[in-house]
Formats: C-alpha cells, structure tokens, sequence
C-alpha cells in the first residue's frame, strides 16, 4: 500500500485507545474530571461491566455553557497552559485528552451546568461527530453517560475481559479512590446494585471498612504522622498477621493520583522481611504527598505511572517508615524472651537497633496477644513451654499438652518450620552440612528452566545442592543438604527450580530463603504419615527450639492453642 494520512476518525480511535484502554479507564478519566471539578459527590452507575453505560454524576463546578464543545475537543484543557506548568499540576488532568478519546470510541453525552448559567448545557458525542450545543434543565455540576463502548473499535471489544472482571477492576478503582479522597462522598452502582458508598466524613477508616471488613479495617495500622521526613506519608499497612499471596493490594497514592510503581511496591516488600516468609506479600494503601515539582507526572498515556525526581530518596523514606511503623506496633519485649542472644537474620541484617529476628518474634507475639477473641486464645509470650505429645489425630495433627492448655499442632506446617530454621542457621553460619548421594542422580530439564539453573548454581551449592552440568539441558546432582537425607532428592532439586520460575521479580537477598522454605516443604513429614510416640515427642521438642515456632516459613501458624481458660468458658465452667 502506498503511504497515506489516516482518515480522522481513525487516526483518533488508534489514539483514544492509548487514554481509553478498557471501560475501567473511562471511570479513572471521569471520576478525576469530577474531582478536579472539586466535586463533593461522585455517583457512578455501571451497566454490563461498563460496556453498556458507565455514568458519572458530579455536584463539582461545573463547565460555563462556552466551554462545553471545547471541553470534548481534543488538547482541550482549563488546567495547563504552558509547558512549564507541567512541573507545577496540581490535578489529575491536564493533557485533555480524556473525554475527545471517550467521545471518539463511544455513544457519548455530557451534561453541565457551572454556578453562572442559569441552564445547563447538553451535548452528544457518537463515535467522535458531535451534536450541536442544547440547553437542558440540571443541577450545578456535570454528568457524563458513556455508552457502547468501542462499539466502533471491534478489536478492542473483543480483547476486554469478561463483564465480573471488568466490573471487579471498576470497583478497584473506584473504592482505591474513595479512600484517597476521604472527604469526597462517593456511591457506586454496579448492575442496578449499589456496589459501594462511602460518607464523605473523611473517617478512613470506615471506608476501609466497607471495602474489607470491619475486623480487617480495625486490624491494618495506621501509618502515624512521622516528622522530618522530606515528603507527607499517610495510609494503612497490614500487621503480619494479614498477607496475600501477590503485591496487589498494594496501592499507591502519589499527590492524589492512583499509580503503579514496582519500586514503591518493593519498599513496602523489604520493609516486611523476615516477617512475611516466602510469596506472602502485605497490604498496604499508601499516600504520599511530594512538591509537584519533584514528581514528573506526564510519563504514562494513562497517567498510571509517574517517575520521581529523587527515587532511592522516595525508596528508602517509605521503606523506613512503613519498617518504623511496624516496629512501633510491637510490644516492649516480656521477660525471659532471649531473642538478645539471637544474632541478625539470614539476610543482611538493616541498620536499625533491633534484629530482624526480635522485631519478628515480638510482631508474631504482639499479633498473638492481641488476637485474644478468638478460640485460639493468646499464646503465652516467649519460646514454647514444653509440650507434651499426647497423640496424633488424622495421622496430621498432634495433640500436645502445655502447662497453659492444650496445643494442636500441624505436624507438616511445625517440621518445615524446623527444617528451615536449621537450614538457614547452617547458612548463617556458612556450613550446611551435605550428604553426598550413593548414586549421583542425573536429571534433565526443560530448556527455560535450565537456563535459570545455569544462572543459579551458587545459590544452589551454597544451600547444599551440589548440581553441576552433564550435558545440554542434564545435570547430576551430586550431594543434598543432610536433614533432608529421607525426601527424594529429585524432587528437592525440581521444586527448588520451579521457584526460581515463579518468582516474578527475584530480589536476590530473598533468594535464599525461598529456596530453602521451599526445598523444607518438600522434605517436611507430610499429613497422612502415622508418628510413633517418640517421633511426637522429638518433633515438638525441636520446635520448642525454634526462633519462631508458631509459624511455617510461610507465614502458617503451626499451631492452634486452647488455653485452661478457654476449655472453661466452652464447658460451661465460666462466665
Ligand atoms: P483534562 O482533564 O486533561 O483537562 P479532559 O478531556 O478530561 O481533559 O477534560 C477536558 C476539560 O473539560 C477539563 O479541562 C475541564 O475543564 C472540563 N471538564 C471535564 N470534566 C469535567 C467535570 N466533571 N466538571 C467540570 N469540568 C469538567
Ligand atoms: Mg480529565
């Protein structure tokens, strides 16, 4: 084909689709008009997953009648002028590109009235013609209806997600929203349903609420104001007892605008370490309110991303004060806890006064105290009491008496927890001790994954695998770390592989661990397998001996307690 210049039409739904992604992006585009426009309600009302109506009522300023067909015009905006003011936003638009490319992929109308007309203004948009200005009755603010979208952009119809995926990512946005804009009374309709509300009191809290619930909400911990940092941090980050298994509840809030940032998501991660173990991740909602200036936020076609003028600065700040945060949650430490004894983690322990491993043993404790409600009543602070084994239930629990009350113990969950503590501490100290294999095993593997074990084998010989190359795409492996000397050793070696596959962004200091819960999974006794009265015993015994036996290298608990008191007030015998 010979070169020619794209029909209009064309030209601006290719370009719409860089603004206008899916019908979640429409709500994004819309609800930030509606707060630029000082709005102190929002109602969304959401049809088929957005893809038959999207409408968005505000009571905000409104457009003066003169303005409307600008304000639908491509490169239309009453928020910049200059390039200079770039360096200076202080809303959420400011390219006016949102409502030309809604109007461009949609059946579009758009209702507004500013304080000074007496009427409002209508006007219809389909596929980018629009209609001629009329005059409507409405109250001050605006109302957008979007309907059809992509009608006219089939391949992009045909690429969104089903209607219960789309709403879900509607509802994402539109509570994540709520929460940063807690004055801002927001209502959303989903399907004639009401989805969401939130008062507008400004009380955060409540709206976490309404978004989890009121346990949870009442849980997550507030991050207080911290004086001396260069930039406002706010927001809610989960105890250790809340985690997930992805970085997806992990929102950011930079100067009012909702953004993905793995580099603030990684903060948040290491401030966590070694008190969420291996693919656990935590919560957090985070608010974080810099000089315009020191943010560029014109590097993504959806404002979706900004980059940071100072970055390790951004970094290391809310890393600090999310790690202060938790820190500050845990309890003064009881008598007889021992952990002073108890050297830093097996990563690079951080510059602050407490080790890793008191700050998590106290968080496990300070989380355990406080879940006091509940059945499982508070452990007693400090390591384990002795247990006694007393018998095992479904050839998987254990049952165990302590000088408190009884103890129901995980038997898989409570032998991981004891295999990957001596691993690690053989680590720490340099010398896991390995038993070479009567018969070094040959394994293959596929292509990508012995690329990573090309890349690997340090990690893996450092954690006592002894693997080296034979042949393309085989290995022999050679030698295992001794504890594990009764699993099968191929196994070890293959899911110890498939971490590195599963790892999305591998921090090479979280590396070893990983490696070694994952490896302690594989060896671990499993339910279903019948112990004799010693092996009860021994096994409780070790876990009296671990640094932090209440939990598998996962974050599990390995045990459930009922206390004396417990029993009591469940057999009638206390009020
Ligand atoms: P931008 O937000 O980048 O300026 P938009 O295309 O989203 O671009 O909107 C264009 C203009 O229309 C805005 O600059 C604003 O003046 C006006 N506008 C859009 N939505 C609203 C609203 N809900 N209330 C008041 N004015 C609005
Ligand atoms: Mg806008």
């Amino acid at each position: 084909m010979p070169i020619a210049i794209l029909p209009e039409e064309v030209a601006s739904a290719i370009a719409a689709g860089e603004v206008v992604e899916r019908p979640v992006s429409v709500v994004k585009e819309l609800v930030e008009n509606a707060l630029d426009a000082s709005a102190r309600s929002i109602e969304i009302t959401v049809e088929r997953g957005g893809s038959g109506l999207i409408e968005v009522v505000d009571d905000g300023i409104g457009i003066p009648r003169q303005e409307v067909p600008l304000a639908i015009a491509r490169f239309a905006t009453s928020k910049l002028r200059t390039a200079e003011d770039l360096f200076a936003i202080q809303t959420l638009g400011f390219r006016g590109e949102a409502l030309s490319s809604i109007g461009a992929v949609s059946r579009f109308e758009l209702i507004s009235r500013a304080a000074e007309d007496g009427t409002g203004s209508r006007l219809i948009v389909e596929g980018g013609h629009s209609s001629d200005l009329q005059s409507v009755g409405s109250p001050q603010g605006t109302i957008v209806r979007v309907r059809d979208l992509f009608f006219n952009v089939p391949a992009r119809k045909k690429f969104l997600k089903t209607e219960t995926t789309e709403r879900r990512r509607i509802s994402a946005l539109v509570t994540r929203y709520a929460l940063a804009y807690p004055e801002v009374r927001f209502r959303l309709s989903q399907e004639g349903r009401d989805a969401f509300q939130s008062s507008g009191k400004g009380d955060r809290r409540e709206i976490l609420a309404a978004i989890y619930d009121v346990e949870k909400a009442r849980e997550l911990i507030a991050i207080p104001e911290i004086s001396g940092t260069p930039f406002r941090i706010q927001g809610f980050i989960s105890p250790p007892s809340i985690h997930r298994g992805n970085r997806r509840e992990l929102t950011f809030f930079v100067n009012g605008r909702w953004v993905q940032d793995s580099s603030l998501s990684a903060a948040v991660v290491q401030a966590y370490h070694a008190l969420l173990m291996v693919g656990r991740y935590p919560m957090a909602v985070l608010f974080l309110d810099l000089s315009p200036d020191a943010v560029d936020v014109n590097v993504h076609p959806a404002k979706a991303e900004v980059r940071f003028r100072e970055q390790d600065v951004v970094f290391s700040v809310v890393q600090r004060v999310v790690r202060s945060t938790l820190l500050g949650q845990a309890p003064a430490p009881a008598i007889g806890l021992g952990a002073s004894s108890i050297r830093g983690s097996w990563e690079e322990s951080d510059s602050s006064v407490h080790s890793d491993w008191q700050l998590a043993q106290r968080l496990v404790e300070a989380q355990e105290v406080g879940g006091g409600i509940r059945l499982q009543s508070a452990l007693p602070v400090g390591s384990l009491p002795l247990l006694r084994a007393v018998g095992q239930i479904g050839a998987a629990y254990l049952v165990a008496e302590g000088p408190d009350g009884l103890y129901l113990v995980d038997q898989h969950a409570a032998h991981e927890r004891i295999l990957f503590e001596a691993l690690m501490q053989a680590f720490e100290q340099g010398q896991v001790e390995v038993q070479a294999l009567l018969k070094p095993l040959v394994v293959t593997f596929p292509l990508e994954q012995s690329e990573l074990i090309d890349q690997q084998f340090e990690v893996l010989q450092h954690i006592g695998l002894d693997v080296e190359p034979f042949g393309q795409r085989t290995y022999r492996l050679r030698a295992i770390p001794a504890m594990f000397v009764s699993a099968d050793p191929e196994k070890i070696l293959r899911s110890v592989v498939e971490d590195f596959e599963e790892d999305e962004t591998p921090l090479a200091k979280e590396t070893e661990a990983k490696l070694a819960a994952r490896a302690c999974k594989r060896a671990a006794i499993k339910a279903g397998q019948v112990l004799s009265m010693q092996e009860q015993q021994k096994l409780l015994c070790d876990l009296e001996g671990c640094r932090l036996p209440r939990t598998c290298p996962h974050g599990r608990p390995t045990m459930i307690h009922l206390s004396v008191e417990a029993l009591e007030r469940q057999f009638g015998r206390r009020g």
